[in-house]
């Protein structure tokens, strides 16, 4: 049962306790409750302290005709700091049961806040397992609480639970993947999966990651997924339905298995098939190998998120019927790219997004400027004329006003920076700044600082006013090559 009793610390309390840090915590004695925040500036409920998640062992059971799921997820921790309580985001339809390290824990629900009492304080330090059982309902999309009401035709539409014909898929970004399973929902707290998903023999579950088994029971068959390498909890996908599969090989024989549902059209498998040749051209651009251990493109039936595709881990996710246009391989080069900046390489805060967007529209803009597409100077050109307008409605770059903002604001202002900065320290430095960057903060969460501290190392050059002017500045500064240009 749901209970509905919680302890609450005042904002202040919550401030001070992130603010304490691991090294004071660690020795706090007696132990305390952890934060139920993560400090979020735009998602200022989203998050929680005291505890570093490292994996989630994810489990759905699908029943076609129903839209609820006994799903459980057990969530192996390491406490930061002594813990007599601990939180999880969660917007699940129904908690049933919570264990720590294998004894019943009590459990409190206010919210999107599961705030779990273990039956003994966790020490600092402390490797820990949570395991609870629960009832995810596809019905049931909660909206953010950070984001500006939509009506609901509309948040039906771009919902996190993504109701197919023939099945589901999800989408978590931004903050909405607790809705999905109970996590540490931010992208500043990065784990590995295991996800498993039960369905009827003639359903196809699908993953983020690699497919390790598949296991039958009778009529029922678990299909269950791998994602090896510290990922953001956004980014996982989880879905069913009836798909045609395409085994691939990309370079250096990396396995790519894409799933396209079987309501697509033909030319939709098309597009699909052109995932390797995408994946060696970023190898080749970006000098470093695909970073996950398998790839592959998701294609479901359905005008996904209201026409988005997201890069959820080792496999992007795309309305088939946009896959049906042989342009969609632009987006599919973004996404992608995503899957080095953005997934393998997680954004610290959401603040720091234009990490991910800005490199992600960077890469598409160069492939398509390569592939009979705009050129890429002209393109950054009309974009830098557009750009003030952008800022004017979101805010600068690296602070958006509003949590929407995170989703789409930040594509062309964080691309824009990138293409100054080339320009500023000439593409052989540049590139070498991109493979520092992803070398260094591969399977763990990069801000906007890291990206300049290794652009200041690698070019030899105070790059601070520069940055500052293009990350947080509200107007759009002079572009460095092309004086001419007019914002
Ligand atoms: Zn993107």
């Amino acid at each position: 049962m749901v209970k509905t009793i919680v302890k609450t610390a005042a904002v202040a309390g919550l401030a001070a306790v992130l603010a304490a840090g691991t090294a004071t915590a660690a020795t706090a004695d007696p132990a305390s409750p952890g934060a139920l925040s993560a400090g979020e500036r735009l998602f200022p409920g989203l998050g929680n302290g005291g505890y570093d998640a490292r994996d989630y062992d994810v489990s759905f059971d699908y029943r076609p005709g129903v839209t609820t799921m006994d799903a459980s997820v057990t969530m192996r921790a390491v406490a930061t700091q002594s813990l007599s309580s601990f939180g999880l985001d969660s917007a699940v339809a129904q908690i049933r049961s919570v264990e720590v390290d294998g004894q019943a824990a009590q459990f409190t629900v206010k919210g999107e806040k599961l705030v779990v009492t273990p039956a003994r304080p966790l020490r600092a330090g402390h490797a820990f397992t949570v395991r609870i059982t629960y009832v995810a309902d596809r019905a049931k999309s909660p909206q953010s609480p950070a984001s500006t009401p939509l009506p609901p035709e509309l948040a039906e539409v771009i919902g996190v639970w993504q109701n197919t014909p023939d099945g589901f898929a999800v989408m978590g970004q931004t903050d909405r993947e607790h809705a999905v399973f109970p996590s540490d929902d931010v992208p500043g707290d990065p784990a590995t999966y295991t996800l498993r998903i039960t369905t009827p023999a003639d359903v196809q579950g699908v993953g983020s990651g690699t497919l390790v088994g598949k296991h039958r029971s009778g009529d029922r068959v678990t299909s269950v997924f791998r994602v090896g390498r510290p990922t953001a909890t956004d980014v996982v996908q989880v879905a069913a339905g009836h798909f045609t599969e395409v085994d691939q090989a990309g370079p250096n024989g990396l396995p790519i298995r894409s799933y396209v549902t079987k309501a697509a059209k033909p030319s939709a498998l098309d597009t699909t098939r052109q995932t390797p040749e995408l994946i060696a051209w970023l190898e080749q651009r970006l000098g470093r190998p695909y970073p996950y251990a398998s790839a592959g493109t998701l294609g479901v039936d359905r005008v996904y998120g209201g026409g988005v595709a997201l890069e959820t881990a080792a496999i992007p996710t795309y309305s088939a019927e946009a896959l049906a246009h042989p342009e969609e391989v632009s987006t599919m080069v973004h996404e992608l790219t995503h899957e080095y900046f953005g997934d393998a390489v997680p954004v610290r805060h959401w603040d720091d997004m234009w990490l991910s967007e800005g490199h992600a529209t960077f890469y598409q803009d160069l492939y398509d400027s390569e592939h009979g597409g705009q050129p890429f100077d002209e393109k950054a050109k009309s974009g830098y004329a557009e750009n003030n307008q952008i800022l004017k409605q979101n805010g600068p770059v690296a602070r958006q006003t509003y949590a929407a903002g995170v989703l789409f604001g930040t594509d062309l202002g964080g691309k824009l920076t990138l293409y100054a900065l080339r320009n500023l320290v000439g593409q052989p430095v540049f590139d070498r700044i991109e493979r520092t960057f992803f070398d260094r903060f591969q399977g763990r969460p990069a801000a906007t600082q890291d990206y300049v501290d290794v652009a200041e190392q690698v070019s030899g050059r105070d790059l601070s006013g520069f940055f500052h002017d293009w990350l947080y500045g509200t107007t759009t500064p002079a572009m460095p090559g092309h004086p001419d240009w007019r914002a």
